[in-house]
């Protein structure tokens, strides 16, 4: 009687842990990163000026979806977490073309596309993938399917926004929260290994004399 229960408690302990630790390993994040060659040779900053991709056309990944899990949020989560319901359509953002479209690891069926700038962007967990590797795709054109493919514990689309490979806060393109493109000029500045991603200051110092 005693060992069962010590089983169950065991058990119990497994199912929580795997519930609370749905996030991926740095190997699988870094399975995903892919480098721009020359991004940063001529400059130690390179700018994405949202504007701009805005004229060219954007479409929010999941429209109408609700985050449920910040950027962040766990340990090691390089995304967001984005759900509406099961097989919802996952819209590619902006214009750009599929580097990889396949099963991968934690991720599931996932889709990275490649933007100007060496900008990228990942759709994760799919249920299906529309498109493949080396398509040429629109901003706003269906890529994949909501589902739970992968590690994790719901149907939802893990979102990604990458600069030479590595991941930054989504929320610095997207306002996840009313699904809007936002606005100015993003500044990427090599710092050893890692980027630092962040609203120019500067562009921000101009919206505010405007107002
Ligand atoms: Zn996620």
């Amino acid at each position: 009687m005693k060992n069962i229960t010590l089983l169950i408690a065991i058990l119990f302990s497994i199912s929580i842990q795997a519930q609370d630790k749905p996030s991926f390993s740095s190997m699988e994040v870094n399975h995903i990163r892919v480098v721009t060659p020359g991004l940063f040779s001529q400059n130690k900053s390179i700018y994405l000026h949202l504007d701009s991709l805005k004229e060219m056309g954007y479409a929010f990944p999941l429209p109408g979806g609700k985050v449920i899990s910040a950027y962040g949020a766990r340990k090691g989560h390089s995304g967001a977490d984005i759900k509406t319901c099961a097989k919802d359509t996952v819209r590619c953002a902006f214009d750009g073309v599929v580097r990889m479209s396949k099963p991968y690891s934690a991720y599931g069926n996932v889709v990275v596309v490649r933007h100007a700038n060496g900008l990228e962007t990942i759709y994760s967990h799919n249920s299906q993938n529309l498109v493949h590797s080396g398509d040429i795709v629109k901003a706003g054109q269906p890529i994949g399917l909501t589902g739970r493919t992968g590690r994790a514990t719901t149907e939802h689309l893990h979102f990604e926004t990458r600069i030479n490979g590595q991941h930054f806060n989504p929320n610095i393109i997207f306002n996840l929260k009313d699904g809007t493109l936002r606005k100015g000029t993003i500044k990427c500045t090599k710092n050893g290994n890692g980027i630092i991603v962040k609203q120019n200051q500067d562009n921000n110092r101009i919206a505010q004399n405007k107002k």
